[in-house]
Parts: structure tokens; sequence; C-alpha cells
């Protein structure tokens, strides 16, 4: 038995179950699951590098909470940013999310302590406690500091001002504001997210493009070499040529526009007509994942065509119609 993300012979005992689609996308009956084909040291290490991070800090861990997959959760906000929308002396300021509404779907969004420094052309920067630069680094950066406005609740301000100051930024204070809403209590405002993409999002991405393949075409099928360059990146992290992962927001599904869709649930698809071997992972029916597992296959061809849709509604898998014109199943 061959594992097919590190290729290693080993025992049936040391594989594990793995799901085409993680659990942290939501639960389905009669699940798409691979057996015998993932190793447990590989599941391990997917499971703590790509969906733990996943799962917690990327822009579809909060549609999770909008779609009700998951009772929110307050989040480590390292790689995402969410910002304050409302127009004024707040605009811009860095937020982090302590409440979602999930009847209203709306977000309750709370003020970070931090520092907004004005430079001479009125711009702001922001920097939360902790991480303020040096006065050096904000001339390096071509800053020229015209004003301060320390944000946060009354208890954080002795330690932004004590971080400025350690900083070597010095300042006079001049008066103070309030925030427009009710501060003390978690309000509704509107807050911009703006989630990092990067390699972890994309090799989970992969992941799911891979296993897709794996669980719809005969075993040996993706041990072939042609899939080295995707299996390693997934795997290991490894370089891959531009544009071999692309992102787009165009609808999938015939008939939908920007702003009218038919599902909010993941669309996965596969097709291949001889060329190259390209998967499309759109989860909560977002944002399109493009997926080049291959750019030439070294066997035999033949034509895949595929698509599912996982409906988060009612829990079920469907098999979609047509590949370049799909249309969900009636
Ligand atoms: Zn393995």
């Amino acid at each position: 038995m061959q594992c097919i993300y590190c290729k290693k012979g080993k025992g049936k005992k040391e594989f594990d179950r793995e799901h085409v689609l993680p659990e942290l996308l939501g639960k389905f009956k009669n699940n798409f699951v691979l057996h015998n084909k993932v190793c447990k040291e590989c599941n391990s290490y997917f499971g703590n590098n790509l969906e733990v991070i996943v799962g917690r800090e990327s822009f579809e861990s909060y549609l999770r909470y909008s779609y009700g997959i998951k009772k929110f959760n307050k989040h480590p906000t390292n790689r995402i940013i969410i910002k304050c929308r409302i127009d004024g002396d707040f605009k811009g300021a860095l937020m982090e999310i302590i409440l979602f509404d999930k009847e209203k779907d709306t977000w309750h969004g709370d003020l970070l302590p931090q520092v907004a420094f004005i430079d001479a052309a009125g711009e702001k920067h922001h920097f939360v406690k902790g991480n303020i630069p040096k006065i050096q680094d904000l001339k390096d950066k071509g800053i020229e500091i015209k004003g301060i406005h320390l944000i946060g609740k009354e208890e954080f301000i002795d330690d932004l001002i004590g971080e400025l100051g350690n900083n070597g930024i010095d300042f006079q204070k001049k008066g103070s504001q309030s925030f427009p809403q009710n501060y003390d209590n978690p309000t509704t405002v509107l807050v911009k997210i703006r989630a990092q993409i990067d390699d972890i999002n994309l090799r989970f991405m992969a992941k799911i493009a891979f296993n897709y393949l794996a669980f719809s075409q005969p075993a040996n099928f993706v041990l072939n070499d042609s899939f080295d360059l995707i299996r390693n990146y997934i795997r290991h992290g490894s370089d891959i040529p531009d544009r071999l992962i692309t992102i787009d927001r165009n609808p999938l599904l015939q008939g939908e526009s920007s702003n009218h869709s038919f599902t909010n649930g993941h669309l996965l698809t596969i097709e291949w007509r001889g060329g190259p071997i390209i998967a499309k992972v759109r989860p909560f029916n977002h944002v399109t994942y493009r997926i080049i597992l291959c750019n030439s296959f070294g066997g035999i061809y033949r034509s895949i065509k595929i698509g599912h849709h996982f409906d988060i509604k009612s829990k079920t898998i469907s098999k979609l119609q047509g590949i370049r014109h799909i249309v969900l199943p009636h």
C-alpha cells in the first residue's frame, strides 16, 4: 500500500481515513472518504499544519460562522486584518471580531488597542499594541509623523504611551475622543475583513482537489510521477510555478451572477480533455481556486469530467451536471 502524499509503502495499520473535504467545511451524509490512501503520518501533518490554521485564520473560517457550519469562537487575528469602516476618526482602525449574531447575520467588532500615526498627507498608519514600530523604522518607511491617535480602552492607554516612549516617539496630549458608538458593549460596526491568502490556504485547497482526484480515479492514477509537483507542494510546501493555482470570483454555475448565487455550498470539479488536468475548488460558492494538478500526464489519456455540490443546508452531496456549463441537479 502506498500513500498518495509521501509515496511511502506502508502496512494497512499505518493508514488513516481521510475526508476528501475536511470536516471543518462541514459534515455530509455519505461523505467522500479515502480509505488506505493517506498514511497516518501525512494525515496528522495536514491536521496540524494546514487544517488548524485554515480553520481558525482564513476567510473561509469566517464564512463557516456565516453559514452555520460552526459556532463562533474568538479568533487569533495574526493572519486576518479587520478594519473599521465607519467614516471619521476611527475609519481604518484595526478590530477584532468578538461576536457573531447568526440570526441577524451581523458581526460585532471591538477595537484593538493601537496607535494611528497621521502622516504629512493626512494618511493614517495603524499599529496594534506590542507591534508599534521604532521611530527609525517609521522614518525608513518614509512616514513623517504629524499626529498620533491612541485608540483603545482606558486601561490600555498607559501601555500604549509606554510603548511609544520606549520606541523613541514623544508626543503631547491634545485631547480625547470617544468611539462613535457604545464602545463598552459589543456593538455592530461595519468592518472590512481582509484575510491573507498564502501557501497554507493554497495547499489546503490543492489537497482537497488532489483528494477528490484520488477518490474519483482508479488507485494507481494519482501515484503517477506527473503529479509529484503538486503532491510535494501539498505535503512539503515545496516551490511550484506561478499560475499553477489561481483565484477568481467569477461564478462557476451557469446562470449565476456576482450578486445572485444558487447555493452557499461547496463546489468541486475536475476536468481533463488532454493537456492539463484542472481542478476547481469553490468553498461556500465564494471564490474559485483553480488548481492545475498536472500540466501533462505521462500515462494513458482518459477523459475526466466530474463535479459535485456539497450542500451545507441539506448536508448532502450531489453530482453536478455538465462541466463547461455547470448546473445544480434538480
Ligand atoms: Zn504519507
